[in-house]
């Protein structure tokens, strides 16, 4: 008998009833026993057409005598069976999906089949269930990835990879990383030679009361999403490692830490700055890669970098987004199915201020009530702010006049969620 597994995917009809049925003809084969379940995952869709719906995915471990050419033909039948049609449109929507991911320890490259499927490493929906029936599977594909706990054991590495005159990428993060995580690790490697990844969820830049404790946090499946994104390293030190019991030293800005989110956030710059200079002192990266999302974040660690004089360059990378608008953010794991629709709603307000600038509105105020408006519109969602400043001082504007960011940042449920866009007012 071989132990395999099987991926489960659904995002058309009755999501659960097709994944029951998918198991209990799966169950039905002869020569197949299911022996693990993972519980359902409710997944954003990945790569796919605006307006997919979104998936459930889950993970069985079979046992099976069967070949792994017939097993697949077993899946297919099933597919069949439950009323799949075959689509040429890639990551199409589908009532049920059907992979092998693993079949024993065999490595098959045939064109219609391939295992381990070479998808796994970059697709959390895959990873998360995997991960809950064969943990030791996860061990397996992160075994040759390189995790440094220690500021020591980073800065060895670092120092070998300076010795050869490697240019250094480094890409902060707070870990559960997403396509927007992903594209930062993707640029990094483009640009330089070695891209190294960190992975803290940061206490000091969280006020009592946030969500420091609940932050998700999946270390061993980032570090197999950020390597598939051909990050070379991941440092991932604990809380102690970065703030021993005597520590005492911060960073903190002055102006443009007293607007948008540092209103509502005291205290969380200061704790961003001061993690992230510690980042550029361990790392010492030639480059730092930070995303729009979190707009005042970025030009604040810019203007650090600056004033302090590392030695380094910052480039800040435009937001990515789910199919339905959405900016990516670990904490849309937080909404429930209503909330992550009443979310939308934040980006549809920036795609109407847009327009209705692009017809010659400039007044401010009338901008931002628009935008108010709509998003009052749901119910679920509290605006915390919405406002239109200056992209480089973070200053309130009075009048629209070339270059201005939006900056909203709105609270669902006990989610605060933040998304910006640029404009312009010229075009
Ligand atoms: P976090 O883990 O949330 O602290 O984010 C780490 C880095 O990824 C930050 O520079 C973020 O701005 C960036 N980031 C987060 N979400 C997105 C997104 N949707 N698109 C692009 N970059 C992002």
């Amino acid at each position: 008998m071989v132990t395999s597994y099987i991926g489960l995917g659904t995002n058309l009809g009755d999501r659960r009833k097709n994944i029951r049925e998918a198991l209990d003809l799966l169950g039905s084969l002869n020569n197949v026993k299911i022996s693990n379940e993972s519980s359902l995952y409710e997944t954003q869709p990945q790569d796919c057409p605006a307006d997919t719906p979104g998936f459930l995915n889950a993970v069985v471990e079979i046992k099976t005598s069967l070949t792994a050419i017939k097993l697949l033909k077993e899946l297919q039948e099933i597919e069949k069976k439950l009323g799949r049609k075959r689509s040429k449109i890639r990551h199409s929507s589908r009532n049920i999906d059907l992979d092998i991911l693993f079949y024993g320890c065999k490595k098959i490259n045939l064109p219609n089949l391939k295992v381990p499927h070479p998808k796994i490493t970059q697709r959390r929906f895959v990873l998360s269930p995997l991960n809950e029936v064969a943990p030791r599977m996860i061990k397996r594909l992160s075994r040759d990835i390189k995790i440094f706990r220690t500021i020591r054991g980073a800065r060895l590495w670092i120092k070998t990879k300076k010795q050869s005159a490697k240019t250094i990428g480094l890409v902060p993060t707070m870990g559960f990383l997403h396509q927007g995580h992903l594209s930062l690790i993707r640029k990094a490697k483009k640009d330089c030679d070695v891209c190294i990844a960190s992975i803290f969820v940061n206490p000091l830049q969280f006020s009592p009361g946030e969500d420091y404790k609940q932050y998700p946090r999946e270390p061993a499946l980032d570090s197999i999403l950020s390597y598939s994104g051909g990050c070379d390293a991941v440092f991932y030190p604990a809380p102690e490692e970065m703030y021993p019991q005597d520590y005492q030293t911060y960073i903190n800005a002055e102006k443009m830490n007293d607007s948008l989110c540092a209103k509502s956030r005291p205290g969380h710059f200061k704790g961003v700055l001061t993690v992230v200079a510690k980042l550029f002192n361990i790392i010492q990266p030639d480059m730092a890669y930070f995303g729009q999302k979190d707009y005042q974040q970025a030009v604040l660690a810019d203007k650090m970098a600056k004033d302090l004089n590392f030695p380094l360059k910052i480039k800040i990378m435009p937001i990515i987004r789910d199919p339905d608008g959405l900016a990516m953010s670990s904490r849309n794991s937080y909404l429930n199915k209503e909330q992550r629709q009443d979310a939308r709603v934040i980006h549809q307000s920036m795609v109407m201020a847009e327009e209705i600038i692009k017809k010659g509105e400039k007044d401010i105020m009338r901008i931002k009530s628009a935008v108010r408006g709509l998003i009052l519109s749901k119910k679920t969602v509290r605006i915390d702010y919405i406002e239109i400043v200056c992209p480089d001082t973070l200053e309130a504007l009075r009048e629209l006049k070339g270059r201005a960011l939006l900056a909203i940042a709105a609270r669902i449920g006990k989610t605060r969620l933040i998304d910006n866009v640029l404009i312009n007012e010229n075009n």
